[in-house]
């Protein structure tokens, strides 16, 4: 019997009725008049664009300009970058988390040295071909670098196209992907792509925000079907998002001999590349001591007494809402820790001084677990081996 094939068409933006001149005309002299002044914009150097494009993403405008300016202090070119460690490039991306587009930033930076002669390459499927680069990162850099003529459709962009045609089926849908990116293409003015893609961002960064549009601030508010039919609170259509899980962790800054053990977590483990203290999470019924103590036989093979708490740290990683409870910890009697220990979960270990903490990255928790560390008062004297309360 025949299979039946259904071939599901997305309504385009010019069916939808917009016009799509005035649009583009009101769009444009709002972000000539508006755009906010951004070092990579000065620029257009198509390193300094697709650098901010993946800093950017999960992250706060200034905080992103913050690291910006660091990582290009250090980083002036691609060939530097290119020539830096995986240590040190985690250092300078230490507390933005998602820390895969540090490591993927420096695989793509090989890529461009090897396959393109230093220069960062044009075409749009060269530059979604480097590691890291998913189809919207790729239409930004083409699109702002380059003024190539292609759509570049963000959060940003989807919230503002699902106010502006009042899309009422839950943004995530891939029958409305395909719509939204359809009507970005038919939107966007081919001759000044690089101006458009960032105004429409913009105008969703700056007046179309997630909660609380400025409407009448808006330059396209007369062309906004969302606006007219009174649905803007309740567009995009989100679908609720994944449960909050609480983990309560626990771990300990063993010093031996002044210096203190730290140890680098695999590369096929959560935060790979960065350092931390041996620790793991609290398992039932178990108190934040006994957590270390098991942990450290654990994953170094170290029997260890836990001394005195040295902080209470909260962050965040994607859904997981983590607690962490450091404390001081001394070896066993009888136990050497440079001799005896072992990486039964980690790919490498050190012995470091106090101040050398901060050249290596951790995880949020942990960095700010170093910070009270280093500005705790006891840390002479238990770095001594004396007894501390
Ligand atoms: S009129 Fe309001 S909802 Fe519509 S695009 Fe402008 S800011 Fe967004």
């Amino acid at each position: 019997m025949p299979r039946k094939s259904f071939v599901l068409t997305a309504p385009r933006a010019l069916a939808e009725g917009l016009d799509i001149p005035a649009f583009r005309a009101r769009l444009l002299d709002w972000f000539a008049a508006s755009a906010r002044d951004l070092p990579w914009r000065r620029s257009l150097d198509p390193y300094h664009v697709w650098l901010s494009e993946i800093m950017l993403q999960q992250t706060q405008m200034e905080r992103g300009v913050a690291y910006f300016t660091r990582f290009i202090a250090r980083f002036p070119d691609i060939a530097a970058l290119d020539a830096a460690s995986e240590d040190e490039v985690l250092k300078l991306w230490e507390g933005l988390g998602y820390y895969s587009r540090a490591r993927n930033l420096r695989r793509a930076a090989r890529v461009v040295m090897e396959r393109h002669g230093g220069v960062f390459p044009r075409g749009l499927a060269e530059i979604r071909a480097l590691p890291g680069v998913g189809p919207y990162t790729a239409g930004a850099i083409a699109s702002v670098a380059f003024n190539a003529a292609v759509p570049a459709v963000d959060a940003n962009v989807v919230r503002v196209l699902a106010r502006v045609l009042d899309i009422d089926a839950p943004v995530s849908a891939p029958a409305v992907k395909r719509r939204i990116a359809a009507a970005a293409a038919d939107l966007l003015d081919r001759e000044h792509a690089r101006a458009f893609n960032q105004a429409l961002m913009e105008l969703g960064a700056l007046v179309c925000r997630p909660r609380k549009p400025e409407c009448p601030a808006c330059p396209i508010a007369g062309l906004c079907l969302g606006l007219a039919r009174g649905t803007t609170q309740w567009r995009p259509v989100l679908k609720p998002g994944p449960e909050i899980i609480r983990i309560n962790m626990a771990c300990g800054v063993l010093a031996w001999d002044g210096r203190i053990y730290i140890q680098k977590r695999r590369n096929n483990d959560v935060w790979p590349g960065l350092w931390e203290f041996p620790g793991g999470v609290m398992e039932s019924g178990e108190q934040p001591e006994e957590t270390l103590v098991r942990e450290y036989m654990e994953e170094t093979g170290l029997a260890v007494a836990p001394g005195p708490a040295i902080g209470m740290l909260r962050s965040s990683y994607t859904r997981y809402r983590i607690t962490l409870r450091g404390f001081f910890c001394a070896a066993a009697p009888g136990v050497d820790p440079v001799a005896e220990h072992r990486l039964n979960e980690a790919d490498e270990a050190r012995f470091v001084e106090p101040r050398e903490l901060t050249r290596f990255a951790f995880p949020s928790g942990h960095a700010r677990l170093v910070t009270k560390l280093l500005t705790d008062l006891r840390l002479s004297a238990f770095l001594a081996g004396e007894r501390i309360g």
